[in-house]
């Protein structure tokens, strides 16, 4: 029998970590886990520390370090707790691949501790990509690291290149399902509620990345992530909206022909591609029936009501720090929308107005992204208060 894979699970509490571990339940025979962590949801982390017997655990916010301490006290589990701890435990020799599925910028650090210790990354946090895809691909190249995606489109696009080689991509597709608004007026939008806006058609997510799959930044801040997975340049990538999410992204080669990845919607196929590459893992997971799906349909994206879309590609196209700036303007403006302190229309007026104050950095090293993301964070609080 082979060695069991060790993995860190950065994040566990989550959509993705729950449904990594699920994946990992199915398959204790070819995974273990080393390592789990959360940040709010201290009873779950416990919950899962107990099943999953992991090495060590940590729990991000500091102030529930006694509560969890205590509940694992009879365990052999080592706790600790903050973000430092997490970036310094994705080093431990024993661990093999990082799922790195903590939201948002807070994930970045961990995610960049754990290459630069030669650890595989099954990457979920795609803002890690967006704020320092430079640097993070290319310090990723140098450990001989590989990044894996997580993300479905991503999952896809990297399923439809195995077997390619060296042929070179002329253009990508991403699909997007358009999410619960696809089809609404500006008019319509600015009486929505965060309510509305957490319901999704297709998939079941955090809270944050639903809101993003509202206004379409996902789409956004995904067309970036591609751009530096497979090393493209900003015309190469385009998005397509297919409200049914069944073809979860294309690659379209320089002979023309189109290959697609396709599937019902379920994130445990791409988390288990992630980890278990290059094998594919049986699994029981429901099958798709084309009598289910008669029409597969496809329309444009709306960039001129859904400007959050149009936003993404003018900071891709920008480069330098500018796409840093509007993941942090997004970060503030998600969260006070969903405290009910902002409309949604307001969330694409917040990163615009970030886009065009903040000081642009051309070639930003790592404390440029650091101050730029805190510089953005403050300003944009700042005018939400004006
Ligand atoms: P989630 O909100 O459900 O989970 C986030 C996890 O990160 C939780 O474990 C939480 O405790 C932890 N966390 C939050 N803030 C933290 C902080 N400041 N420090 C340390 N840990 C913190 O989010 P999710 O939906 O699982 O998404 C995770 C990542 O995966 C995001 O980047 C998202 O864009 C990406 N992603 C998610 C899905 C999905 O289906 N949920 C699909 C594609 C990509
Ligand atoms: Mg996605």
């Amino acid at each position: 029998m082979e060695k069991k894979k060790n993995i860190a699970i950065l994040g566990s509490t989550g959509s993705i970590g729950t449904q990594a571990l699920e994946v990992i339940r199915a398959n204790a025979d070819s995974f273990c886990v080393e390592v789990l962590t959360g940040n709010g949801n201290a009873d779950l982390l416990i919950q899962q520390a107990i099943e999953f017997n992991p090495n060590t655990v940590v729990i991000a916010d500091e102030s529930k370090y006694q509560y969890v301490k205590a509940a694992l006290a009879a365990y052999d589990i080592k706790v600790f707790a903050g973000n430092k701890a997490i970036a310094e435990v994705v080093q431990m020799d024993s661990i093999e691949t990082v799922i790195a599925a903590i939201v948002g910028y807070a994930g970045l650090e961990s995610t960049i501790s754990a290459i630069k210790a030669g650890k595989q990354i099954a990457l979920a946090n795609k803002e890690t990509l967006v704020v320092a895809g430079d640097l993070v691909t290319s310090l990723a190249k140098e450990k001989g690291v590989n990044l894996y995606p997580v993300d479905s489109e991503h999952s896809a696009i990297f399923q439809c290149l195995a077997g390619e080689f060296h042929n070179p991509i002329e253009k990508i597709y991403l699909t997007a399902s358009g999410g619960p608004f696809r089809g609404k007026e500006t008019a319509f939008l600015s009486t929505v509620k965060k309510e509305q806006a957490l319901k999704h058609p297709n998939w079941e997510m955090g809270a944050k990345i639903t809101i993003d799959s509202a206004s379409l930044m996902n789409k956004g801040l995904e067309v970036i992530e591609a751009k530096w997975l497979f090393g493209l340049k900003p015309e190469q990538i385009d998005v397509i909206v297919h409200p049914q999410s069944i073809i979860h992204s294309l690659v379209q080669f320089t002979d023309g022909s189109m290959k697609a990845q396709m599937g019902l919607p379920d994130m445990k196929l791409p988390i288990q591609y992630a980890i278990g590459y290059p094998n594919r893992i049986k699994s029981d997971f429901p099958r798709f029936n084309f009598m289910n799906y008669p029409q597969l349909t496809f329309e444009k994206a709306d960039t001129k009501t859904f400007r959050n879309l149009a936003l993404a590609f003018e900071a891709m196209n920008k480069g330098g720090n500018a796409p840093c700036i509007l993941n942090a303007a997004n970060e503030i403006a998600v969260e006070a929308f969903l405290k009910d302190k902002i409309g949604f229309l307001q969330m694409s007026d917040l990163v615009e107005k970030c886009l065009q104050t903040i000081f642009f950095i051309e070639k930003p090293n790592y404390s440029d992204y650091v101050a730029t993301d805190k510089e953005t964070r403050e300003a944009a609080s700042r005018i939400l208060k004006n």
